[in-house]
């Protein structure tokens, strides 16, 4: 999987607003643990302690093929927001079944090599 084409995506202006929807239709909590989410230039009245970063997840995992499929990359109906550790935990998950990648020793995913 190329890393700079999906970069690329997520930089782009079509996501960023997406983005904001998906987290503005679920009040900024998560979709799963429903803790509020801190999400850049819309929830700065979290205090800085108790912000836990928001993660939009596509059910249906990005790749190099779907990246520019709106119905997949942009669709709402494929994005879930969620904070950072139920977006682990939803990877994980991935993981034991996929052996393409891992985590690294700080929680980081890298492909397996
Ligand atoms: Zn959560
Ligand atoms: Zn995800």
């Amino acid at each position: 999987m190329s890393y700079g084409v999906r970069k690329e995506f997520y930089n782009s202006k079509a996501w960023k607003s997406v983005r904001k929807n998906v987290w503005l239709k679920q009040n900024l909590l998560c979709n799963r643990c429903h803790k509020p989410v801190y999400v850049d230039g819309i929830s700065e009245w979290i205090p800085k302690e108790k912000r836990r970063r928001g993660i939009v997840h596509h059910k249906k995992y990005l790749d190099n093929n779907n990246v520019y499929d709106d119905n997949v990359s942009l669709n709402e109906d494929n994005l879930e927001g969620l904070c950072k550790e139920c977006h682990e935990k939803e990877h994980h998950q991935d993981i034991a079944t996929k052996k393409e990648y891992k985590f690294d020793d700080e929680g980081n995913l890298i492909p397996r090599v």
